[in-house]
């Protein structure tokens, strides 16, 4: 899952991307609400970490202008202890969560595992499908009780195409969701982990739909 961070404070965000990348986040971070605005226009996220006190642009006015464009993306705002109103203001103008700095990572994590599942549509904290289930938390997989070893970025395509079971997902949002802005990526390496996946979960549904993307179920 690809989640956008947008901290000015370097330490603070080289924290919160090193635990969130640790938890199995793909982790885009941005430093201004100019640039987080953009990024949202143009990408897909599968949640938002977003700083108020921003340079250029303030969390507040990328929130309600997300809003606005009907984007429903999970956001889970960051504001200073002693900033209540500035809360109040930010789950008013659409934010799903907060916290208050400072924070702990574990915390952060399961909030927006929580976000996620809600997102899905899903008050259960396992994904299943049939005798397969997911824990987003362990990042454990089974199949029938038995665990199934699968490597960081197979967890994280079987994780986004379970949330998404029987919708179509497309090739560059899984991409982007296993991979971000950064990494240097083979052109068949999705390929490669989905035909991984496929051997390690042979009963299990993944279909190909040959130059749109893939779909569970
Ligand atoms: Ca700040």
């Amino acid at each position: 899952m690809r989640v956008l961070l947008v901290e000015d404070d370097d330490l603070l965000g080289d924290g919160v991307r090193a635990g969130l990348t640790l938890g199995g986040w793909t982790v885009e971070w941005l430093r201004d609400g100019g640039s987080a605005a953009a990024a949202l226009t143009s990408d897909v996220f599968d949640a938002v970490v977003l700083d108020l006190g921003l340079p250029k642009k303030p969390g507040l006015a990328v929130l309600r202008e997300l809003r606005g464009r009907g984007n429903g993306v999970p956001v889970l705002i960051l504001s200073a202890r002693d900033a209540v109103g500035e809360r109040v203001a930010g789950l008013d103008a659409g934010a799903d969560d907060y916290l208050v700095k400072p924070f702990d990572l574990d915390e952060l994590g399961a909030r927006l595992r929580a976000l996620l599942r809600r997102a899905q549509g899903s008050a259960e904290p396992l994904l299943r499908f049939g005798d397969l289930a997911l824990d987003p938390a362990t990042r454990r997989v089974t199949l029938a009780g038995e665990t199934v070893e699968l490597g960081p970025r197979e967890f994280a395509l079987l994780h986004l195409l379970l949330g998404a079971a029987g919708r179509v997902v497309s090739r560059g949002r899984l991409m982007d969701s296993i991979y971000g802005w950064d990494a240097e990526v083979e052109s068949n390496a999705l390929e490669v982990h989905i035909h991984n996946l496929r051997k390690k979960l042979p009963s299990v549904p993944i279909r190909t739909l040959r130059g749109v993307g893939y779909q569970f179920g």
